[in-house]
């Protein structure tokens, strides 16, 4: 095992080992409020004042969604740092200023780096609810990007801080924390997502003395921010008539735009109409990339795993109190995978209670401690035969629907007599089923990893 030279050993003066600097944090709010992206903010604004520039766009990375342990969406954040070059973009807006990301970067002073890191870490625990239990701030330093399956174990499985702190000597990343070392699993893995596969989302916070109020989110404005600027997503669900733009908790977030083009939620920032907004920050995120389903065969789908199994429906769906439905299906191997289609999904329970026998599905969702998918998604790849009814066909010659002579015993013309075998009939799905095809929760019922789908 090749371990790289420490960025910035303990108790040392100096020592980067020449690129920009990548600070990921994470575990910095409580569920009474705060918020890591507003952390990050701060992070941002310190780094104008310390003459440090970032480097890229800043990162919002969301991890295993089924952690127990989370306070809200399992998110981590990450930036890069450096002394900027190349052409620069605005990204935000802190104190009536903008923020600008560069394109590129250089290694700044081992000096500027070793200061930057010990104020990004005071402003991260000034900043983070370390007074709530459960909140214990973490931040992790290092001159490179991780490698990437610190993210993916992270998005898809359970990882053990102690897994993470051993990668992280051996890439001489810098770590501090304060409590436990939970929060290193998501500050490093912000840094080692990939970030090809995104979206973007613009967030807008509150002024301080407004948080804990109602937040005023004009919803007609918002509606028409998502009609003019196709390029948003989930942003209010036209069935539930819930705006999902703005949180129900009392955080600092005004209200966020998520977009599958960055122009897309930067240019609909100005359509939406709202109380004022104190600054705005626009993120690079895994949202919406379906990045948490690992295709596990059902013995692997271990609790707090997400998975995509591909399978066949075994028994008849049963309709449960509270709307919901649950199913079996029959993936490869002869393994029975239970499943779940929970009421506030809208969708997935309608198409659940169709199935039948047969029916060859493909599924997607998250289990908890107990065993059985619940659902995300659902796509009907192919109807069970059982599902068609037959129709007699029609007799070329004569032009006349023929007659049935019977169970499987096939065809009649009632003109000329001809005669046709079963496998001649016509068939057609019984009026009740749902055709093939895909099949998404209602959009206020999405995750934020859950794969893009129609609204
Ligand atoms: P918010 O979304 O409001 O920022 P949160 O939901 O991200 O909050 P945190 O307070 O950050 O919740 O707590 C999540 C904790 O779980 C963090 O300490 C993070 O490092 C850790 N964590 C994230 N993913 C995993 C994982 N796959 N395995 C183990 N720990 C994880």
């Amino acid at each position: 095992m090749t371990r790289r030279a420490p960025l910035i050993p303990p108790g040392a003066v100096s020592g980067s080992a020449g690129g920009t600097i990548w600070i990921g944090i994470d575990d910095t709010d409580s569920p009474e409020g705060g918020c890591t992206t507003w952390v990050l903010s701060e992070l941002l604004r310190e780094s104008r004042i310390a003459g440090i520039d970032l480097v890229g766009e800043p990162r919002l990375v969301r991890l295993n969604p089924n952690i127990p342990w989370k306070t809200r969406g399992n998110a981590a954040l990450a930036a890069r740092f450096g002394s900027g070059r190349g052409a620069r973009r605005r990204i935000g807006e802190i104190d009536g200023r903008p923020i600008w990301a560069f394109a590129e970067g250089r290694a700044p002073d081992p000096d500027l780096v070793r200061r930057w890191i010990d104020r990004a870490w005071n402003c991260v625990r000034q900043v983070a609810r370390s007074e709530s239990p459960g909140t214990d701030p973490a931040l992790v330093a290092v001159d490179h990007r991780l490698p990437a399956d610190l993210y993916w174990n992270a998005v898809r499985d359970v990882v053990r801080p102690q897994d993470v702190r051993t990668a992280l000597e051996r890439e001489g990343a810098l770590v501090r924390t304060s409590g436990s070392e939970r929060g290193i699993v998501g500050a490093s893995a912000a840094i080692a997502w990939p970030g090809t596969r995104r979206t973007w989302e613009l967030i807008a916070y509150r002024e301080p003395q407004r948080i804990g109020r109602p937040r005023v989110v004009d919803p007609t404005s918002v509606r028409s921010a998502q009609a003019s600027h196709p390029g948003l997503f989930l942003c209010h669900d036209p069935r539930t008539r819930r705006m999902l733009v703005a949180p129900h908790t009392p955080c600092p977030i005004l209200f966020g735009l998520r977009a599958r083009r960055p122009e897309a939620a930067l240019r609909a920032r100005h359509s939406v109409r709202s109380e004022p907004v104190d600054r705005w920050v626009l993120f690079r995120t895994n949202q919406g990339t379906g990045d948490h389903l690992g295709r596990w065969t059902v013995e692997e789908i271990r609790p707090y795993r997400s998975a995509i199994v591909p399978g066949t429906v075994v028994a008849a769906p049963e309709l449960l109190e509270g709307g919901h439905v649950r199913f079996p299906i029959e993936a490869a191997g002869g393994a029975v995978l239970r499943c779940v289609a929970f009421e506030p999904t809208k969708t997935l329970p309608r198409v659940a209670r169709t199935l039948a026998v047969g029916d060859r599905v493909l599924v997607w969702g998250s289990r908890g401690l107990a065993p059985g998918l619940r659902l995300e998604g659902l796509a009907l790849v192919r109807l069970s035969p059982a599902r068609f009814s037959p129709r007699p066909p029609r007799c070329p010659s004569c032009r006349r629907t023929t007659d049935s002579l019977g169970f499987r015993r096939g065809y009649r013309c009632p003109g000329c007599r001809r005669r046709w075998p079963p496998e001649a009939a016509t068939l057609r799905p019984r009026p009740t089923s749902y055709p093939v095809g895909v099949y998404h929760p209602t959009p206020s019922a999405r995750r934020h990893l859950a794969v893009l789908g129609p609204e």
